[in-house]
């Protein structure tokens, strides 16, 4: 027999989907992905801290909470929690992103969904029921198929980023720019793009904020005109020309300043920061699913109905940053996951399977 949904991806719209097809009586399968350089199984937000701007947790003493919610076998994946403020002898904190991800996979699990630990490298959409096929094991016969593998961001690949990510070192000013770890210092933005520019207004709009620089290889920006323009005239943004990051500088505990290198010339300089926010772009996790699946010219699946989570080939959804070149938020991809289990589960009760 079929499968009726699969689900490939554990973010949150991999687990938003599945708690909605579960308690559909769909009985889900999620392909959970495995441990690569910039993916993991519970997804982006499984890389970062604290998560301030997810509806539903307020600081508090999470843990507490979590440590109740989330089944014993699992607490040896969670992370210290933050030292530092307490309220009422309480641990006082915004929840981690692993913290938030293993909640969603209990939820998941609570309702009986199942959980493959594998990655899934290519899908079979030619017959009407489709086939996706796992690194390992037999391909598996499914009705629907809801995509919700991501997107990662891009990085430089130098050492020292990789040392001070979570210590000064981000990829989405959004989640990350407002975090008392930023607040008030200099913080430089990589990049000359419109996402650059966007990071780098966002950053200087923000209460209390100090310079931001905007450092990029070339003299001149990618970004649109009207955003470009945006930058260059705020006065908190200062723009940092041709040069390129060869070093993230810090403490030991937190990035302190980046070492640049001249594009044009052979000089280097130190720029004091407390922070790096990498702005070049996100790769869409999407090359298993070449010629698969229609894709815009930045390899995002394309929906092709508006407000639906419907792809090229009939059966096949997608939900969260695979399909968002845009917002890529933990909340926006948890709520295309909804959508996709309920566009799933209509496409099934439509072809009476
Ligand atoms: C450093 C950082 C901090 C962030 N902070 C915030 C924040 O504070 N608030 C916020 O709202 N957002 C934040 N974001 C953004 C947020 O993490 C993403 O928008 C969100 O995780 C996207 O969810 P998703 O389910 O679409 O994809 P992802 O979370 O990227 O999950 C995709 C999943 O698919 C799996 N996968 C990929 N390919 C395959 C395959 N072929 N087979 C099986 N599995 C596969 C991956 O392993 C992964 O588990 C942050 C992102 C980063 C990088």
């Amino acid at each position: 027999m079929p499968e009726k949904v699969v689900i490939i991806g554990s973010g949150p719209a991999g687990w938003s989907a599945a708690i909605y097809a579960a308690r559909a009586n769909l009985s889900p399968v999620v392909y959970e992905g495995t441990v690569k350089p910039e993916m993991i199984p519970l997804g982006q937000l499984a890389f970062t801290t604290e998560v301030e701007n997810y509806p539903g947790f307020p600081f508090g003493n999470v843990r507490a909470f979590i440590e109740s919610a989330v089944s014993k076998d699992r607490h040896w994946n969670l992370p210290p929690v933050p030292k530092g403020e307490e309220q009422d002898g309480q641990p006082h904190y915004a929840v981690q992103g692993v913290e938030l991800m293993e909640l969603m996979k209990q939820q998941a699990l609570n309702f009986g969904v199942r959980v493959v630990s594998d990655d899934i490298v290519d899908i079979d959409v030619d017959n009407d029921i489709r086939r996706v096929i796992p690194a390992s094991g037999e391909p598996v016969a499914t009705h629907t198929i809801i995509v919700a593998t991501g997107a990662r961001a891009n990085y430089l690949g130098l050492d020292s980023e990789e040392a001070y990510k979570n210590k000064g070192v981000s990829a989405c000013a959004v989640c990350d720019g407002a975090l008392p770890l930023f607040r008030s210092k200099p913080l430089a933005v990589i990049g000359g793009g419109d996402s650059a520019v966007e990071e780098a207004t966002y950053l200087a709009n923000l209460k209390d904020a100090a310079t931001i620089y905007l450092v990029h290889r070339r003299d001149q920006l990618r970004a649109s005109k009207i955003m470009a323009d945006r930058a260059l005239t705020h006065p908190n943004i200062e723009m940092v020309w041709n040069s390129t990051v060869s070093e993230v500088l810090g403490d030991g505990n937190l990035v302190t300043g980046l070492r640049l290198e001249s594009t044009v010339d052979d000089s280097t300089r130190e720029l004091e920061v407390g922070g790096m926010f990498v702005a070049i772009g996100h790769t869409p996790n999407t090359a298993f699913l070449q010629n698969k699946l229609q894709m815009n010219e930045k390899g995002y699946i394309q929906w092709t109905e508006a407000f639906r989570t419907k792809t090229s080939v009939e059966g096949v959804f997608a939900a969260g940053d695979v399909a968002d070149d845009y917002y890529r938020q933990a909340i926006t991809s948890a709520g295309t996951g909804c959508m996709a289990a309920l566009d799933a589960e209509r496409y099934l009760a439509e072809h009476n399977l």
